[in-house]
């Protein structure tokens, strides 16, 4: 049977397994895909291990991506780009490709959800590897300016600096949020909820036309999206939609068709949201 994995440290939490069943099913095929919790010292071995267990293909999450990105044969341009590896590929030669799918399945969950990105001010809060890969998607649909918000601001200057558009990429200090103009979208991409520590959003950041919309999912996502929306925010969305839309990109890569996302996204918004 084919096999394919998702591995990262921890995974219990993971949807992946739950995704791609509804995807195998859909179209047709019969495939075992587990969840590897793999520390970041036995990445190397274990990914060689299922590589000789026949394993055709594998997502990758935290904290594993950039390594996989050096542990690939070959990278993708927007695996280059976010230095940062989500989707492993068996080439026939038993070499690995690395691809970053974040970007895309972002990009296809705005435009299912009807969010503009061209002309508007976009505001990132968080630097990290989620931000690096959805960077460049988010550019070339040629928003007004976006701007990047970090606690640790080289990062986000980092990131401005790399995009090759600094003026249209700037970088701010998360302590100067109250001086960021009112954003069109507004992205959170941090995991300050999950560590307890709520940011503080001042009611300038959003209007009624702004569009909140988080990385994550479940209740740090929706602490997230209440304040914005108590802030004056118009509009608010988790990450389920870009988790979804993301993995049906890996899925497209592995077997050369892309499965249908609106029902599998209907059940799993359903599930998340009964066990919150
Ligand atoms: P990283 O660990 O790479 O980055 C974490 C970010 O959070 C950094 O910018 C860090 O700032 C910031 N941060 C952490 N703690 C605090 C705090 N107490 N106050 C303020 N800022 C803080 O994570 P990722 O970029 O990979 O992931 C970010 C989010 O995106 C996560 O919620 C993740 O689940 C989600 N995600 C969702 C995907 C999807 O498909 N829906 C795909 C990928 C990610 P600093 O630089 O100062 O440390």
């Amino acid at each position: 049977m084919d096999y394919f994995a998702v591995f990262g440290h921890p995974i219990s939490h993971s949807r992946s397994p739950w995704i791609h069943a509804r995807f195998a099913e859909q179209c047709g095929f019969e495939q075992r895909y587990e969840a590897i919790d793999v520390p970041p010292e036995r990445f190397e071995e274990t990914l060689w291990d299922f590589g000789e267990a026949g394993g055709l293909g594998a997502n990758v999450t935290l904290p594993l991506k950039e390594q996989a990105a050096v542990l690939c044969d070959e990278l993708t341009e927007a695996a280059q780009r976010a230095a940062a590896v989500n989707t492993l590929i068996r080439l026939p030669d038993q070499r690995w490709r690395g691809d970053n799918t974040d970007g895309v399945g972002l990009m296809a969950d705005l435009a299912r959800l009807r969010v503009p990105i061209h002309g508007q001010r976009i505001v990132i809060i968080g630097a990290g590897g989620a931000t690096r890969g959805i960077l460049a998607p988010l550019l070339a649909a040629a928003p007004r300016e976006i701007i990047i918000v970090n606690r640790t601001p080289e990062r986000a200057l980092q990131l401005a600096f790399e995009s090759g558009a600094l003026g249209i990429v700037q970088a701010w200090s998360l302590d100067d949020l109250a001086s960021v103009d009112t954003a069109g979208l507004l992205i959170h991409a941090t995991s300050a909820y999950r560590a307890g520590a709520p940011l503080t959003l001042p009611a300038t950041l959003v209007d009624a036309d702004t569009v909140a919309y988080d990385l994550g999912y479940g209740a740090s996502a929706q602490a997230f999206l209440a304040q914005a929306r108590r802030a004056g925010a118009g509009a608010g969305f988790d990450g389920l939609g870009m988790l979804v839309e993301q993995a049906a990109e890996s899925f497209l890569r592995w077997r050369g068709v892309r499965p249908q996302t609106p029902a599998v996204l209907r059940e799993l918004t359903a599930l998340v949201n009964d066990r919150a």
